[in-house]
């Protein structure tokens, strides 16, 4: 295969002049924090009073965690660390958990952000020649933005068209001949659902690469949208406090993310306990931005679980790969005791054929105990088909679920189109217990 590149010199640079690297943007990057508040004291309590006290990555490790609500409580400038004038660009995240998190960006950290989106969408081996439609949400959040500048930047054709209208969306992939789309996973399947409907077939398009992110789904997920679009799918991880997209990127071999370590420290953390996990464990995904000076961020939680591979990649990248993301810390439901992941559940549904492109995760109380039920819309044959035959279905869902996740959940087979959509980050999970 033939594997392009951004900046071939620092995408394969050996791992100790990248560890040199880091080091080197670590230092400058402690002395931009040192300006904050926040970090000012942190860094002191842990006994770094200037850039000089950093002699390698390792000294990162002496200072305390920085978490979500560290930032809200620092709303709206308490990690500022330049003057409001040498701002060009605030962005914030979507709020999916709460309160919306602020981040401020100078002219460089535009510049240094939009090179790592050019890079992550060259290593896909998509090319000045191709035409994105970015369905991505523009704005505030991250998604749309973030991979506009990389793109242009790259010299594609963008269409900016952001989230959103499937109509739309399936006329304008038609009128340019999109070749690349940016969209979330569920966002995706959702537009194949309706492709029969406004009488467009994949033949009318032309479309090759989808880079699919801002939530988790899983591989049987991915394969299916492939299948399904007849196109590569490339997994996308970001979020707004490390800028947004662009913090881990697949290359052409599709076997999990790059993490540019040049502008990121990443680390895996056992989540209860904080201690380091070993090479390969899975744990917290924490890291460090080293590419922005605007709003610094330090060894930041980002509640999302994940394994960073040991071994290097057959496309000669030497930035390690990041595993899919599993969840969040705060996404784990305990029914009855027992911790199930919503993605436990999207992996097996989403390998039987006959399942179409939505569900949803829904939960209750019967009694004391709790109750989960997984709806998922299957295609329209078969829902008009024998009865006995949508029972033998819903049965081998059933099991195949148990097998995961260990509990019994009611299984609901519903018609397509039923279930409520989402044209952004889906929300897959409806938990209706009562709060105590
Ligand atoms: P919010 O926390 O408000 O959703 P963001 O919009 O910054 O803020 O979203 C970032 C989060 O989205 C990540 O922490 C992660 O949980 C999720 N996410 C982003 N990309 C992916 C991906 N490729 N796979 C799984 N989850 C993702
Ligand atoms: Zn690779």
């Amino acid at each position: 295969m033939e594997v392009p590149f951004w900046n071939k010199e620092i995408e394969t640079l050996d791992r100790a002049r990248l560890r040199g690297i880091q080091t080197e943007r670590l230092k400058q990057i402690i002395s931009w924090a040192l300006k904050t508040p926040l970090y000012n004291k942190r860094l002191n309590q842990a006994g770094i009073h200037s850039e000089n006290d950093i002699k390698d990555i390792e000294d990162l490790t002496r200072l305390a965690f920085t978490t979500k609500d560290d930032l809200r409580k620092n709303f709206p400038r308490g990690l500022l660390a330049v003057d409001m004038k040498d701002i060009i660009r605030v962005h914030s995240s979507s709020g999916t958990t709460g309160i919306p998190t602020v981040i401020y960006f100078t002219g460089d950290d535009i510049e240094n952000w939009t090179d790592l989106l050019a890079r992550s969408i060259v290593a896909t081996g998509a090319t000045s020649e191709d035409i994105f439609q970015n369905m991505m949400t523009y704005g505030l959040f991250t998604g749309g933005l973030g991979l506009h500048y990389g793109a242009e930047r790259v010299g594609m054709m963008v269409i900016p068209i952001g989230g959103g209208n499937t109509k739309r969306q399936i006329q304008v992939m038609k009128d340019f001949q999109t070749t690349t789309l940016h969209i979330t996973p569920s966002y995706m399947l959702h537009i194949h659902s309706k492709l029969e409907q406004e009488g467009v077939s994949l033949s009318d398009l032309s479309l090759r690469k989808g880079f699919l992110g801002a939530e988790p789904h899983s591989e049987n997920t991915r394969l299916k949208i492939e299948e399904l679009l007849n196109i590569h799918a490339y997994n996308s991880y970001g979020l707004s406090e490390l800028n947004g997209p662009g913090v881990a990127f697949e290359c052409v071999y599709r076997k999990d993310m790059h993490v540019w370590e040049d502008g990121y420290i990443v680390e895996i953390i056992d989540p209860v306990t904080g201690e380091l996990k070993e090479e390969g464990e899975q744990g917290e995904v924490v890291l460090t931005n080293l590419i922005r000076r605007g709003t610094p961020i330090l060894r930041y939680r980002t509640r999302d679980l994940a394994f960073l591979h040991p071994e290097g990649c057959e496309c000669g990248r030497t930035h390690r790969r990041l595993s899919r993301i599993l969840g969040r810390t705060d996404d784990m439901l305990i029914i009855n005791g027992v911790n199930v992941f919503p993605s436990q559940i999207e992996e097996k549904i989403m390998k039987i054929p006959e399942v179409a492109t939505n569900y949803q995760i829904y939960v209750d109380k019967k009694g004391q105990l709790d109750r989960l039920t997984v709806r998922v819309e299957i295609y329209p044959k078969l829902f008009l088909g024998d009865v006995s035959n949508l029972e033998a279905l819903r049965v081998k869902i059933k099991e195949e679920l148990k097998s995961s996740i260990v509990i019994n959940p009611v299984v609901e087979l519903h018609e397509p189109g039923s279930l409520p959509v989402s044209e952004g980050k889906a929300k897959r999970v409806l938990d209706e217990r009562p709060k105590d």
